[in-house]
């Protein structure tokens, strides 16, 4: 049942590529800036994943899980080397899948490439403890991989989020069953295949692109996958928690945002604003840490929905494939109408709009980068995560005022404060709900510091030495040195 074409991508199960699924089902794929066609997709369903797990099992029993971390480091580096090397035609394919631009693309492949180099070196903190409990009893402790793990990521990052979710698990020494969007499995599927070119064992790594509710569910329930990583909305991670409490199964779940941006009026201008448009139409808005909501601090309101919304006028949207191009398409025309439903909402709810607001003729599923001010944080716009190229701006008055609005929201993953007072900036660094706090800084996501969320956005955290313990279990291992026998019962 191999597939035959280029063009065609089958799953990648036990080492090996284009496999075709059990029932032969293929999805076809077009690129979302043209609507050209692009590929044909085997699609996984519940037997593949069946096949996927045993062959995660074996990997463990076998080659893989006898791999020493010096090993498994060297893997890893090899894995890096083989994506940096192969990063031209990466890009492309994520770029052509996704319809983002391929500056933002480049920029997530090169942190893809720092993750797998970080987990190479971070297997070194891999370690249990030891110390004397009494004067005849020793214990030690040690870190064992949690086993098989079902990783389910999301379409708007696939390159990016395979590697977030791969690094950490290969270097803990776990094996892997991964479920991209069915929309977007192609970069997961080439770096599959770039894994088993280095060296990785068959079936350390699977990958098993089909639907969520039916291929995802059943990773999810599948009593022999002993954890789930997932990244996704907040509604696909409730339901996967319930799917998951049957088998009493280990969960991060990195899930959905609506993450502020707070601007106070001593702010640095030349720098809060260009990193404010950044920090929102980055990615198109599809990103899970995009700061949809700009709080701006309401002597300077005026001023800065002004610049702001000229600022946001200027970028340059267009072809994906431009290394000029800033916003590139969003992921679907179905996505496109569904971003522009919550824009005509929040003018139905008072909300005003200062830039773009109308989808553009013509081919692709492009939207322009739309500002509404006049935004009150109870309207719909401001509590919903939209997922494009939409920013609410929001005035304040003072520094209490600025923290309630932004944890009134039932998400927590980033938050941005833009101040020339660096004792303001710590200050709300406690005060607010957020996974991550950037003080004067847009970035979010760095190899080595632990992301993740606060309240609805979920739990666990990933690019962190911490991200290693949620693929560990810990064994507390007791030894007697006592020359006497214990004989509890006095037998
Ligand atoms: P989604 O929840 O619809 O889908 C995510 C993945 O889950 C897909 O692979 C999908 O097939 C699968 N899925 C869907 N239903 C399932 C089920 N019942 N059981 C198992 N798997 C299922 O999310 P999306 O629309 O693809 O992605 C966008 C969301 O992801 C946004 O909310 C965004 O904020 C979030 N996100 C979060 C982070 C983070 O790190 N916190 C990063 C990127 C994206």
């Amino acid at each position: 049942m191999a597939v035959a074409t280029e063009r065609e991508y089958g799953l990648f199960i036990n080492g090996e590529r284009n496999q075709g699924g059990a029932t032969g089902e293929t999805r076809e794929l077009s690129e979302p800036a043209s609507g050209e066609p692009l590929a044909r997709v085997a699609s996984a369903v519940e037997a593949d994943v069946d096949r996927a797990v045993e062959a995660a099992q074996a990997a463990l029993a076998g080659d893989w899980g006898k791999a020493p971390p010096t090993e498994r480091s060297r893997l890893l580096h090899a894995l890096a080397d083989a994506i940096q090397a192969n990063r031209k035609e990466l890009a492309e394919l994520e770029v052509r899948n996704v319809g983002k631009a391929i500056s933002s693309v480049k920029a997530e492949l090169a942190q893809g490439v720092e993750n797998f180099r970080f987990y190479a070196s971070a297997i070194g903190s891999i370690a249990g403890r030891s110390n004397p409990i009494g004067g005849s009893l020793l214990f030690y402790s040690l870190k064992e991989p949690v086993g098989v793990v079902g990783q389910i990521v999301p379409w708007n990052y696939p390159l990016m989020m395979t590697t977030w979710k791969l690094a950490p698990a290969l270097a803990a020494g776990c094996s892997v069953v991964l479920k991209p969007d069915s929309a977007t499995p192609l970069t997961a599927l080439r770096i599959a295949e770039l894994a088993t070119e280095v060296g990785f064992p068959s079936g350390a790594i699977n990958v098993v692109p089909g639907p969520g509710t039916t291929v995802g569910a059943h990773l999810v329930r599948h009593p022999r996958v002993d954890k789930i990583a997932f990244t996704g909305s907040t509604a696909t991670g409730g339901e996967i928690m319930r799917l998951a409490s049957d088998t009493i199964k280990r969960l991060t779940l990195e899930l959905g945002g609506k993450s502020p941006n707070i601007v106070f009026a001593d702010a640095n201008l030349e720098d809060a604003i260009p990193s404010s448009v950044w920090s929102i139409y980055y990615s198109a808005g599809q990103s899970c840490e995009a700061r949809s909501r700009v709080l701006v601090e309401a002597p300077l309101y005026d001023e800065f929905v002004s610049s702001f919304s000229e600022a946001a006028k200027r970028l340059r949207v267009g072809d994906p494939l431009e290394p000029e191009t800033q916003v590139g398409s969003l992921i679907s025309a179905e996505h496109r109408d569904k971003v522009h439903g919550f824009v005509e909402r929040g003018r139905a709810e008072g909300a005003e709009v200062v830039a773009g607001g109308e989808p553009p003729e013509g081919k692709g599923a492009f939207y322009p980068p739309t500002v509404l001010a006049n935004v009150d944080n109870r309207m719909t716009v401001a509590q919903e995560e939209i997922f494009g190229p939409v920013v609410t701006v929001i005035p304040f008055e003072d520094e209490k005022d600025a923290a309630r609005i932004a944890n009134d929201s039932r998400y927590g993953l980033m938050a941005t404060v833009w101040t020339s007072d660096p004792a303001r900036g710590h200050r709300l660094a406690r005060r607010l709900k957020a996974g991550t706090v950037g003080i004067n800084m847009p970035y979010t996501a760095f190899p080595g510091i632990p992301f993740g969320g606060y309240k609805q956005s979920g739990f666990g955290r990933e690019l962190g030495l911490e991200t290693l313990e949620l693929y560990l279990e810990t064994k507390s291992v007791l030894v007697s040195t006592s020359p006497k026998p214990f004989n509890p019962f006095g037998l």
